[in-house]
């Protein structure tokens, strides 16, 4: 999956630090913000060409992409470590869309640019026998991230209100009262430390149409062909109201909706990756300070080696520990400038919708307590976005940069 070893994509990091000028503007209005669903978001008037808040195209769009991965795999593998140190935080990315709508694609290019240890996979199809006979959470809950990974979800427990809906495999009742337990799934999720990233990636007829054409001609794709496919489009109106009340529904602050226009492959990948990337970002890594005493080990280490193996760790010692500390600084200060980037404040968002109360035995049952809805999360991630706009931040930051500059200029 991943396209460089780690240790290639660790000296690829390494080299965006000395060059981490990104090709023009960049996005000009944060993904977060301008594809988060609103209460009045509606599905029938979307433009699944668009490609909101990038205006540069494809080329540039690509070459960014190649940027950020390097930002993305460096974030990533500080997550990766933070974890290995007992950080309980995961991430969990859940991809829906109908067939052809690029949520294989997303797994590849997006998740492709860190670490595949890092990752953990889990495609959802039929239920199994065995999966049928349990609350359908069950399946979704053994397959969740550990912590300091980054999980996908290719289809997710959102086909219970989807595909379940749409044909017709449970009652209307049965599918409307999963609306609420997902959310409080979800919100017991995030206060447990998931970050839950949800993304909807939305195609045209039309480009589905040209998809599937190339799926049943191509050699090479034909085996991503399944005929039920033509059923599910015959089925397309259906869908789209299903989707559509899923985006109301289940719409929360704690985990909202990200509708992502994929008729252009490419910006679906580079929205996705810039909401990964700025998830990580908020949880403000830095690497992990283990408990052994450095100096101690140094020698620990130099007594199993030979005068001169010994002289020549001596003399790297120092350009090895500057240059680390150069790398780590250039690379917070390029995380601070994307930290920066939108435009828009939370403030300026229409609030996502309550998701409604029920109370059910079942769910109960299921581990969950009915919890409702709280405002604790909301206020801290709110918090910690006024804390990003905080201008002593910004100060903080520049000063470290004009730092860096100094002690680049020094040596
Ligand atoms: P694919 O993603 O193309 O491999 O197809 C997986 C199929 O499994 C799709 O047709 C989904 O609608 C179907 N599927 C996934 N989850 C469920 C579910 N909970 N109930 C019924 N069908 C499902
Ligand atoms: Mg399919």
């Amino acid at each position: 999956m991943a396209k460089k070893s780690s240790k290639n994509h660790k000296d690829a990091t390494r080299e965006s630090k000395v060059t981490s000028t990104q090709p023009g503007k960049g996005w000009v209005q944060s993904p977060n913000e301008t594809l988060r669903v609103s209460t009045d978001f509606d599905l029938a008037n979307f433009d699944h060409a668009s490609t909101p808040g990038w205006d540069e195209g494809k080329v540039a769009a690509e070459e960014f992409l190649e940027s950020r991965g390097n930002v993305l795999s460096e974030l990533q593998e500080r997550f990766f470590a933070a974890g290995k140190f007992g950080d309980q935080r995961s991430v969990l990315l859940v991809v829906q869309g109908l067939d052809t709508a690029g949520k294989g694609g997303i797994a590849r290019h997006v998740l492709g640019l860190v670490d595949p240890q890092g990752i953990s996979l889990a495609s959802f199809g039929v239920p199994t026998k065995e999966e049928a006979s349990h609350h359908f959470l069950w399946r979704i809950r053994r397959a969740l991230p550990k912590p300091g990974k980054i999980g996908l979800f290719d289809r997710s427990h959102y086909e219970d209100v989807l595909v379940q809906r749409v044909e017709k495999i449970v009652d209307e009742p049965t599918w409307r009262k999963r609306y609420g337990e997902i959310n409080r799934f979800e919100k017991k999720l995030t206060e447990n430390g998931v970050t839950i990233i949800k993304v909807a990636l939305m195609v045209s007829h039309e480009e589905q149409g040209r998809r599937l054409a190339e799926r049943i001609v191509r050699p090479d794709k034909k085996w991503k062909y399944n005929p039920n496919d033509i059923d599910t489009r015959l089925k397309w109106d259906e869908y789209q109201q299903a989707y559509q009340d899923v985006f109301i529904e289940t719409s929360t602050q704690w985990a909202p909706w990200h509708i992502i226009p994929a008729d252009h492959k490419w910006y679906a990948r580079l929205a996705v990756t810039e909401l990964l990337t700025q998830a990580l970002i908020d949880f403000d890594l830095e690497w992990p300070k283990p408990r052994w005493v450095e100096d101690v080990q140094y020698r620990r280490l130099q007594e199993t080696m030979t005068e001169s193996e010994t002289l020549e760790v001596n003399e790297l010692r120092d350009v090895v520990v500057k240059e680390a500390a150069q790398a780590i600084e250039s690379f917070d200060d390029e995380v601070a400038t994307i930290d920066s980037s939108p435009t828009t404040s939370l403030t300026e968002l229409t609030e996502s919708p309550k998701p409604k109360e029920t109370h059910d035995p079942q769910e109960v049952q299921d581990g969950e307590a009915p919890t409702g809805r709280t405002t604790g999360q909301d206020a801290s991630k709110d918090e910690k976005k006024a804390k990003k706009k905080d201008p002593k931040k910004d100060k903080k930051s520049k000063k470290s940069k004009k730092d860096g500059k100094k002690k680049k200029k020094d040596k």
